[in-house]
């Protein structure tokens, strides 16, 4: 298959390559309708169709005066107003038609009388009973949506694959369509191995930490439109994690956090191996999240794609975003999105080594005009704090190891 690569180190570039191939093969989930709000961030298994015209009237952008603009050619002129025009209001019940020299008032949302072309913003004219000055000019058009300009009816207005966003819910809204056909949640088992993880709702003892990996992961997966399975911890014993992921490559996918390093006790691929896994790869050139294994396994006549994530917690974050994310949204249904990359510009220097892209923590901010990201000194890829006072990455390619201030460097916003 093209997806698959033989070495077990990978570059970033191809590791992220063989994902969105193999993502590529997958096929979604089962549609289903779904109320417009449960929809939100879920992909869209059909394409949202205009019911009518949009706008289904030449509607006015303005409150002012709708005018015929070749009566505004010479100024200031003064016109007769014949009525008003209130949005929602009517042909009948609004202005039907002016002719020359006439206008009608007319009320932002309200469709443009017959005979009218554009619309004069109210602060450049002036009442005085029935006759209104007005004392600028105006073009065609202007300040005027015309009917369909935005979509003609039956044109789709949302393509099929798209993740339902607050804009999508709106546009269905518009359409009137209370439910919409959505791919159903992708089901994600997440196994956290090791054996000084506890439960959250239990009391670690001296040497012992909580798992935060199966709940962050979780989050993960539900902010990626999928439906998490948090599996009992597995401690690291070969048979014991075998008996989990098994449970657990029942679901669409399967994560499993720690214990894929080069550890004594690093079990996670050896097991996955006996269960009779295909491996992508085994490790991928980035810090954090250097182990990272992807590959699926056969089983029970149903093959299901895994990923065995490092157990260091911003090592977990990462690699979801890098590479867990294109195959939760192929599962899902949605279409493949881009990395979002962005470059601005760094505030103060800091050094790395060469040899892996680097994602670090970093904190982008600064005014509008000079967009700028600084490094977040951390403990490593164990720091979760400094993951939280975070809010992108700072990608740093292999060769690079010296960054000065000033430099454009590319971050990732996720
Ligand atoms: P490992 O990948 O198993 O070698 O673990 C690397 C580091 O991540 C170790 O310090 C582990 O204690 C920590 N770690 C592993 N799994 C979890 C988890 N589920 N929650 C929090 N930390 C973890
Ligand atoms: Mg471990």
């Amino acid at each position: 298959m093209a997806f698959s690569t033989k070495s077990s180190l990978v570059s970033f570039p191809d590791a992220r390559h063989c994902v969105e191939e193999y993502a590529g093969t997958l096929p979604p989930t089962d549609p289903q309708l779904e109320n417009v709000l449960d929809a939100l961030g879920l992909a869209l298994a059909e394409d949202l169709r205009a019911d009518r015209d949009f706008p289904p009237f030449s509607r006015s952008t303005r409150d002012g005066y709708a005018v015929r603009a070749a009566d505004l050619r010479s100024l200031p002129v003064k016109l007769k107003c014949v009525g008003t025009a209130r949005a929602g209001g009517s042909e009948a019940e609004n202005v039907a038609s002016i002719s020359v020299g006439e206008c009608a008032e007319i009320m932002t949302g309200a469709s443009v009388p017959k005979g009218t072309d554009a619309v004069v913003m109210v602060e450049y004219t002036e009442a005085d009973g029935q006759l209104v000055a007005i004392s600028r000019s105006a073009k065609s058009g202007e300040n005027i949506v015309a009917a369909g300009a935005e979509a003609k009816a039956g044109d789709v207005m949302v393509a099929k694959g798209t993740r339902v966003r607050h804009v999508e819910v709106g546009i269905a809204a518009a359409i009137g369509r209370p439910e919409v056909a959505v791919h159903s949640r992708p089901r994600v088992a997440v196994l956290a191995t090791g054996d000084e993880l506890v439960d959250i709702n239990l009391a670690p003892g001296p040497c012992e930490i909580r798992n935060s990996n199966s709940y962050s992961l979780a989050a993960q997966v539900q902010e990626s439109g999928g439906e998490a399975m948090i599996l009992p911890v597995a401690r690291d014993d070969a048979a014991e994690i075998a008996l989990l992921a098994r449970n657990g490559l029942q679901a669409d996918l399967l994560l499993l956090s720690g214990g894929v390093s080069m550890g004594k006790f690093d079990l996670v691929e050896e097991v996955l191996d006996s269960l009779g896994a295909e491996f992508f790869f085994t490790g991928v050139a980035i810090q954090p999240g250097k182990p990272l294994v992807f590959g699926h396994v056969a089983i029970d006549g149903k093959t299901t794609p895994f990923f065995g994530l490092p157990g260091n917690p911003v090592s977990t974050m990462v690699t979801f975003e890098l590479f867990v994310k294109p195959v939760l949204d192929a599962l899902g249904g949605a279409k493949p999105e881009p990395l979002p990359y962005v470059q601005a510009v760094l505030k103060a220097p800091f050094t790395t080594k060469t040899g892996l892209t680097r994602f670090l923590p970093g904190k982008f901010g600064g005014a509008a005009e000079a967009p700028n990201v600084e490094w977040v000194r951390w403990q490593g890829s164990g720091d979760l704090m400094a993951a939280a006072r975070s809010n992108c990455y700072i990608v740093v390619p292999p060769d690079r190891d010296r960054l000065v201030a000033g430099d454009s460097v590319t971050i990732l916003v996720i």
